[in-house]
């Protein structure tokens, strides 16, 4: 590990760590292919990813009760594979994050199955504000195409642009369940996209989050209705959710304060305006 390397983790870390203290490791956060819900990444997308993703913890098997098991990313990159196209005829490229871990007797085993390769897949989710057809370039909303048709030849897929948050990143070890799509998850070996049965802290926290903001915006009732409706809504839709019931908020004249029950990091808090 060099010095620059070590300066980067520092930054991050109480104190400064050794370099025998820390283990580090690579993983590919997501990628400018269609994936298996017809979306991809624009390369601006990838370029906010790139910056949102520094200092994001990341958890394993969707677990953060196990808080000493954490890696946070210190670097990210994004790198272009000449020999990769993807399904839309671009060139392959990928946003790869480097993490680092402290060592500990807990974690010991961990590294070893990061180490070994069993520890694979990593899931990521973030929230994008734009979603683009592919064919007209409109917003898909307000377009006629149909994603996974083709048009002149060209499969008709969603853009996601402008990336305002990314909220978590998560290991999970293969074999992996599989259920439907909540959040985005992308292989760092292969194409395999793997989906996680159980719910995300993120998820989690936006549903009571959503709950929160329905009660200020109009009490018991509305916090029940909001409930039921985020019920089977994922992660990209519950923040879509959770933005409808801030608007309403700010447009009532209310001001909500969201905290989670983590109060370590600025990102962690979120503040209504
Ligand atoms: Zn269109």
């Amino acid at each position: 590990m060099d010095k620059t390397t070590l300066d980067k983790i520092n930054k991050f870390t109480r104190r400064d760590f050794s370099q025998e203290e820390l283990y580090t490791f690579s993983v590919i956060l997501c990628d400018n292919d269609i994936d298996r819900d017809g979306e991809r990444f624009s390369d601006e997308a990838l370029e906010s990813l790139k910056t949102l993703f520094i200092g994001k913890t990341g958890i394993f098997d969707h677990n953060a009760s196990s808080s000493n098991q954490n890696a946070r990313i210190f670097d990210t990159e994004i790198i272009s594979d000449d020999s990769r196209t993807t399904k839309h005829g671009t060139t392959y490229k990928y946003l790869k994050g480097t993490a680092y871990m402290i060592r500990t007797d807990e974690n010991k085993n961990l590294i070893s199955e990061i180490d070994g390769g069993i520890k694979k897949e990593v899931s990521i989710s973030c929230c994008a504000d734009e979603k683009l057809c592919s064919v007209c370039g409109n917003t898909i909303s307000s377009c006629i195409h149909e994603k996974g048709k083709y048009y002149n030849g060209k499969l008709c897929h969603t853009i996601l642009n402008k990336i305002s948050d990314a909220y978590e990143w998560s290991f999970v070890a293969v074999p992996s369940q599989v259920n439907a799509g909540v959040t985005k998850h992308f292989s760092d070996a292969d194409e395999k996209i793997y989906h996680s049965s159980q719910e995300s802290d993120n998820e989690k926290q936006l549903r009571r989050d959503i709950r929160r903001l329905a009660y200020f915006s109009g009490g018991r009732t509305a916090a029940a209705a909001a409930e039921l409706s985020a019920k089977n809504l994922n992660a990209v839709q519950l923040a879509e959710l959770k933005k409808s019931y801030e608007r309403l908020c700010s447009h009532n004249g209310i001001r909500v304060q969201l905290m989670t029950e983590k109060s370590e990091t600025d990102n962690n808090s979120y503040t209504l305006r």
